[in-house]
């Protein structure tokens, strides 16, 4: 008597090869049996014409927070994803020595773009190693199953407290370091994660600490998982990451590498395919660099009073400086109006906002009477209320005190040469970023969007590479074992879906943070149900109330 029979699913087994159909047996947390399966089972699931794929692997969010008051990970688990790599770009939250507790949060709540009075009133900090905050996790249990990172700027802070977004570590101070590594290593972690990108800034503007580290201190760092002989660095590049230095780091400590974020920015279109090229090039050399890529547009919020994206025009420039009474007479001004449209109609070259508003949508509005237009882009509006959307965005923005949140997918938008990075041979489809930027955005369902837009809709690889690339892929290079293939004896971690429905519902806006904040999520179509570890947590509308069958993932 098995515990769980899954009849006549479309297995897509998560290593590439044909779809065929098979029953699946679960016996406790693994797959028991996968063929023509005579036994009976206490709980019996017709799959006819459903796909059945391993669950999806995100090895890119930041749910080092919300797991310690949110055992679902939620959104993750209801769009596919059985396990979470959490504390990336160096943003674990621990270590924390009590003293830097509200450091870490301010620094984190910038960063990540989440809200502090909701990490305030929702971390549980009874730890203060890794060792601990592992340990934490693993008693508050989780629904996915989740590995960590012990992050970089954690680290530093840990060690150099408010010094560390300020200067260099000296030697002791290096030494002290590389010892929280390796414990860390020793407890558990699954890689020692960094960020040198200039976008990544904490609490009133300072520079995330890891960028303040020299090439020896990510030397030294790094040797740290070295020693371990498993562990994966994962660094968020800057504009003048060094491949050569990266691929080193790969060879000296025999490690994965692993470059955050190889997205397409139309300002610079060499640097993301030099970056996946670079890899492709090391890989043959036998080193093991790699590169994130996303299947979703990167976008970022703005508002009227700091619009980032109009910022590179002429016209906008003598709007730089203005308080917000001086900018709306302006913005209510038809000479002003006119000027700028026209602008926008012959854009010069190097800007990253080409006047495609299908690209700008509206993120959040203040006042209430707005919100049915949340999500919506421009361009649509634009068309159903007969305005141009110049009068568009500066009447919402005007009616709404000028804190109307927009949202312009800048980066990562043109979709030949997205569709060239998912297919490359040396990137990892990822990126999710789940857990963090929480106020504008949800990519928490990128498996979704790649098995349904970029499958299903543009036919850019087959269904059974796609889910290769979710599963397998990212477990063998994170050396996560028996997770992301559906064979006999593995864990029972699956997703059974809908290959001809699947997609990602509409943005929209829940009040369910701590502290009665509220976040942005997208909920899945065409998911019929995911298991962890053999249970059933979510059945296609909502998640199981069980005791929680994740678990953490140490190295
Ligand atoms: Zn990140």
């Amino acid at each position: 008597m098995l515990d769980t029979i899954i009849r006549g699913a479309h297995i897509a087994d998560g290593s590439g090869k044909s779809i065929y159909q098979a029953d699946l047996g679960i016996m406790g947390d693994k797959i028991a049996e996968i063929g023509n399966i005579k036994a009976s089972a206490k709980t019996i699931i017709d799959a006819n014409g459903l796909i059945l794929s391993p669950g999806f692997v995100d090895v890119h969010t930041h749910y080092d927070a919300q797991l310690t008051w949110d055992k679902y990970a939620s959104p993750s688990p209801s769009l596919g994803a059985t396990t979470v790599v959490i504390g990336n770009c160096g943003f674990s939250i621990a270590p924390c020595p009590p003293e830097q507790r509200r450091r870490i949060s301010n620094n984190l709540a910038e960063v990540e773009g989440m809200s502090i009075s909701a990490l305030e009133a929702g971390i549980d900090w009874n730890f203060e190693s890794f060792g601990e905050y592992i340990e934490l996790l693993e008693r508050k249990g989780s629904y996915p199953n989740v590995a960590c990172f012990v992050g970089h700027s954690a680290v530093r802070t840990a060690v150099l407290g408010r010094e560390a977004s300020e200067r260099l570590a000296t030697d002791d101070e290096l030494l002290i370091m590389s010892q929280i590594v390796s414990e860390s290593m020793q407890s558990g972690a699954i890689g020692f994660s960094s960020s040198q990108s200039l976008n990544h800034n904490g609490a009133n503007g300072v520079p995330m600490p890891s960028r303040l580290a020299s090439k020896d201190e990510f030397k030294s760092l790094v040797a740290a998982i070295g020693e371990c002989g498993h562990g994966v660095f994962q660094l968020t590049v800057g504009p003048h990451a060094e491949m050569s230095f990266l691929e080193d780091i790969a060879q000296e400590n025999n490690c994965i590498v692993m470059m955050t974020a190889a997205l397409h920015n139309e300002a610079f279109p060499d640097r993301a395919i030099g970056m996946l090229n670079g890899a492709l090039d090391a890989q043959r050399r036998g080193n093991g660099l790699w590169a994130q890529v996303s299947c979703q547009p990167l976008s970022m919020d703005f508002s009227l009073t700091s619009a980032f994206p109009f910022q590179p025009f002429e016209a906008w420039k003598e709007l730089g400086k203005l308080n917000k009474t001086e900018l709306s007479k302006i913005l209510k001004s038809i000479d002003y109006r006119q000027k700028f449209k026209k602008e926008l109609m012959s854009p010069a070259r190097g800007k990253i906002f080409y006047g495609d508003w299908s690209k700008v949508s509206i993120a959040q509005v203040s006042s209430r009477k707005f919100q049915d237009m949340e999500g919506l882009s421009i361009s649509e509006l634009s068309k159903q209320l007969d305005k141009h959307p110049v009068d568009l965005v500066f009447d919402i923005a005007l009616n709404d005190n000028l804190e109307t949140i927009f949202n312009a997918a800048l980066l990562n938008s043109d979709e030949d040469v997205v569709a060239d990075f998912l297919i490359h041979e040396a990137s990892l489809i990822s990126l999710s970023d789940a857990g963090a930027h929480l106020r504008y955005m949800c990519d928490a369902g990128y498996g979704l969007h790649l098995l349904g837009h970029w499958v299903r809709n543009k036919k850019i690889m087959s269904l059974e590479d796609a889910i290769r690339r979710l599963t397998t892929l990212p477990a063998s290079l994170f050396n996560i074992k028996d997770r992301g293939h559906l064979l006999p004896g593995k864990f029972a971690d699956l997703v059974l879906f809908d290959k001809d429905e699947i997609n990602l519902g509409p943005l929209k806006r829940f009040d369910d943070l701590p502290n009665g904040e509220s976040r942005m999520m997208r909920e899945p179509i065409g998911v019929e149900g995911v298991w962890v570890n053999g249970q059933m947590v979510f059945d296609g509308k909502q998640y199981k109330n069980i005791p929680s069958p994740g678990k953490i993932l140490r190295a």
